[in-house]
């Protein structure tokens, strides 16, 4: 008898609990997407998901050939084409693996009532996470707020982690089952559009080869000294796992096998912990964001519900998305974002910054244009980044943490490396004029003629009115 598999955001062979519980029930196994955006409304995937998407089904099915069976593409209500796939391969249950979004939670119940109800198996399995959202915590039995102690509990956990190995060989589905072309999907920009998303691919490499790849290159590299060179935006000294782990085409469960299988050390072993630290403020994300589905809209720290936001200028917001706000640290990341679509976690943080605190707009302006350019974009690590960058989440920075950009420059990139290489406009001013050009007007008149001369915003001026702003929301008690 068949079962359908039901891929979402698990878009791999190896250690994919659903596909193998299919197999270990003695079911031949049909691999099936539906393409179903609006389900996940109001946070439909954003343009750059969009783009990773295509590239990860094609390797998907590439990887499923391989093995004597396909990905079947649908598009429609998730139910209805399940229901439809059930009719059409008289599969007796459907396996998929969970997510953590509120709609989707919404709509996977759904599902599997009705499916129950229609007399067949539902099961669903936990591929995303380390550890279940529930599954962790306080002493009073309420959901943890702050970080530390939450990971000091999750990772206790983390023994005998064992991932599966992907399955040699596949049966077929059944033949003549219909499957739309991936081009079907309208998930690339349509013909005629500029394809912004051009450079990105000598980046990255979406699906689960391209994942494995990643993890080691960064265990031959980056992770020797990760605590360090985590900080500076001009090297690769972080994983870049980030899209891979959010399409599921790795899972956390691997990532951490394969660091501790590794015989480390000492020196390595703070540099493996600090790693899998992150990985942690990943789980705390999809707990907070389970725990407080609000999360994604409304402030989590209620005394910001009635902050005194600045209501945005249409032009300055636009000089930020693109990287014309004249200060070259934010500007640096903004432009790597828009070329690579993903950015430096520390500049994440300093753009976030410059946003909700020197232009005082809303942390939503902002965690919407990375949710519609970012390759990564998450709605529990996105959602947590830029409320814990406003000062406005559980466990967020202090609201006088107002992030300096021409200090972050000097400190993270003090020979300009990472500002010249996305501001070429830049490139030819001395090292100790790029942090905060400005400063520098003669030489950039002559130097850098086509950057602005000036930030959209006065640094000192905005930062000491958001502090007494922060301050008076009560934010100090
Ligand atoms: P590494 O340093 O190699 O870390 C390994 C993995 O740990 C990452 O792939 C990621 O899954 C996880 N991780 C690392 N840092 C964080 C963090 N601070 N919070 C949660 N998980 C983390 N991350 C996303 O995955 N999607 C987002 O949409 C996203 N939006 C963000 C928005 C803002 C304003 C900020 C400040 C941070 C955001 N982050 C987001 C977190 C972080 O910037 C990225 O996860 C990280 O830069 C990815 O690069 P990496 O894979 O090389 O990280």
């Amino acid at each position: 008898a068949h079962a359908l598999v039901w891929f979402r955001r698990d878009l791999r062979l190896a250690d994919n609990p659903a596909l193998l519980a299919a197999l270990d029930a003695g079911l031949a196994p049909v691999p099936v997407y539906i393409h179903a955006p609006e389900e996940e409304s109001p946070w439909e995937p954003g343009a750059a998901s969009r783009v990773w998407l295509d590239r990860s089904l094609r390797a998907l099915d590439a990887d499923l050939r391989a093995r004597g069976s396909r990905l079947i593409l649908r598009r429609g209500d998730s139910l209805a084409e399940l229901e439809r796939l059930v009719a059409e391969t008289g599969a007796v249950s459907v396996y998929w693996n969970r997510l953590y979004e509120p709609a989707c939670i919404a709509r996977d119940r759904r599902v599997e009532r009705a499916l129950r109800a229609l007399g067949l198996g539902a099961e669903s399995h936990n591929a995303a996470l380390l550890i279940e959202p529930w599954a962790v915590k306080t002493g009073q039995g309420e959901p943890y707020r702050v970080f530390t102690p939450f990971w000091r509990k999750a990772r206790q956990t983390l023994v005998d982690v064992r991932p599966a190995d992907a399955p040699v060989r596949l049966p077929a589905p059944p033949e003549g089952l219909a499957s739309l072309e991936a081009d079907g999907l309208g998930l690339r920009p349509p013909p005629g559009q500029p394809r912004w998303d051009r450079g990105f691919w000598s980046f990255w490499t979406p699906g689960e080869a391209g994942a494995q790849d990643l993890l080691e290159a960064f265990l031959d590299g980056a992770v020797h000294g990760y605590r360090e060179q985590r900080n500076l935006p001009d090297r690769v000294g972080t994983s870049r796992l980030s899209p891979h782990l959010h399409f599921g085409e790795i899972s956390p469960r691997q990532v951490v096998a394969r660091l501790r299988g590794g015989e480390w050390p000492a020196e390595l072993r703070q540099d493996v912990e600090h790693f899998l630290g992150e990985l942690g403020w990943r789980e705390f994300g999809h707990h907070l964001l389970f725990h407080f589905p609000h999360m994604a809209q409304e402030n989590l720290d209620p005394r910001f519900r009635r902050f005194a936001w600045a209501e945005p200028d249409p032009a300055l917001l636009a000089a930020w998305r693109r990287g014309r706000t004249g200060v070259p640290l934010v500007d640096a990341g903004m432009r790597e974002l828009w070329a690579t679509g993903w950015m430096h976690n520390r500049v994440r943080m300093v753009t976030a910054s410059f946003l909700t605190k020197n232009l005082r707009y809303h942390w939503r302006h902002g965690a919407e244009w990375f949710w519609n350019t970012l390759v990564d974009a998450d709605l529990a690590n996105n959602s947590q980044g830029w409320q814990w960058s406003a000062g406005t989440g559980a466990d967020a920075a202090p609201y006088f943490r107002i992030f300096s950009p021409p200090a972050q420059a000097r400190k993270f990139d003090p020979r300009g490396a990472y500002i010249r290489r996305w501001l070429p406009e830049l490139a030819g001013l001395p090292d100790e004029a790029l942090a905060a050009p400005w400063e520098h007007a003669e030489l950039c008149r002559r130097l850098a003629p086509d950057y602005p001369l000036r930030p959209i915003v006065d640094l000192k001026a905005s930062r000491e009115a958001a502090l007494a702003a922060y301050s008076g929301a009560g934010a100090a008690a």
